[in-house]
């Protein structure tokens, strides 16, 4: 669709750093955040404490919550000093509320339900027209927190674990199907249950996604689930985790068992975000096997 997509964001993400405090401000507090490291066998899970994330892990998602509150995505209610850049149906803005060193969110520019089987093929040139970047998407019960509005996010894609955890897990895939134009596989061991799709075609990408979907279980709209892709070296790769709880029993447990963590497609790709000091001093191994187990849905 346009090739030079990238250029732009980038121009407008270094425009907005320029002339919004807002975000310049949560950019730069991004370089002080601190990083604990967990290894278990052949990887690791990296537990971010990020203060400004509290907007977005600590927020109501319920129907009457997200009823009641202008939508933060649609042009009229955005703040006067975000920017966009027009890409297809899409607008990209810079995310003020940022985990990656350079994210943004690509919102519709209408605004209508997250949903990701009708924009599938989106999102797939999305990542052909973002390269270095993992494109995701967050399903309207597991993390989004704009469910009522479309759209994806894209942040570094050396940042989030999974990418580099994918390759080199090559003895722990699994093949679940291939043809001519895709191939299937799931990654064993890895605590969590994840899906990966390989494809040099776009439709192929696509094709396997609605076939994947199909054998998902279904749930409201859509079956619980967290999607990233990225086009690496002429192909796409798309993971898809499969969810069966939206946020674990310790995000809503009280005093010395209560952990702030609320996960979606980051937490679910290698980094827990939890906005409260004292619970990333108090989070653990356990916690984080606990929490994946919890919210991660078997095949
Ligand atoms: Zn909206």
């Amino acid at each position: 669709m346009n090739g030079c997509l990238l250029s732009e964001a980038h121009d407008l993400f270094r425009s907005q750093l320029e002339n919004w405090e807002l975000a310049r401000n949560n950019y730069e507090a991004l370089h002080h955040v601190k990083v604990k490291e967990f290894a278990f066998d052949k990887f690791s899970v990296k537990v971010q404490f990020n203060p400004a994330r509290m907007v977005s892990t600590g927020a109501k998602i319920n129907r009457e919550a997200i009823a009641t509150r202008p939508c933060f995505l649609c042009e009229a209610n955005r703040p006067a000093a975000q920017e966009k850049v027009l890409w297809g149906n899409y607008e990209l803005l810079v995310n003020p509320f940022p985990i990656f060193p350079e994210h943004y969110t690509i919102a519709h520019a209408t605004h209508r339900e997250q949903a990701i089987l009708p924009f599938i093929s989106d999102m797939v040139d999305l990542s052909r027209a973002l390269p270095g970047m993992l494109v995701f998407y967050n399903g309207p019960r597991c993390g989004a927190s704009a469910p009522d509005h479309m759209h994806f996010q894209a942040g570094t894609l050396d940042f989030l674990p999974i990418a580099g955890d994918y390759a080199r897990m090559r003895y722990d895939r699994k093949r679940l199907a291939q043809t001519g134009t895709y191939a299937v596989y799931s990654l064993e061991n890895y605590l969590r249950t994840v899906v990966c799709i390989e494809s040099e075609k776009s439709d192929g990408v696509c094709t396997a996604f609605e076939w994947l979907y199909s054998i998902l279980e279904p749930h409201d709209n859509e079956p619980m689930m967290n999607v990233c892709c990225c086009y690496v070296e002429g192909k796409w790769l798309m993971f898809v985790f499969p969810r069966r709880a939206f946020r674990p029993w310790q995000y809503e447990a009280e005093g010395n068992e209560q952990l702030l963590v609320s996960p979606a497609t980051v937490e679910m790709g290698g980094i827990l975000v939890v906005p409260v000091e004292e619970h990333f001093n108090r989070i653990h191994q356990e916690d984080i096997l606990s929490i994946y187990s919890q919210v991660s849905a078997t095949l």
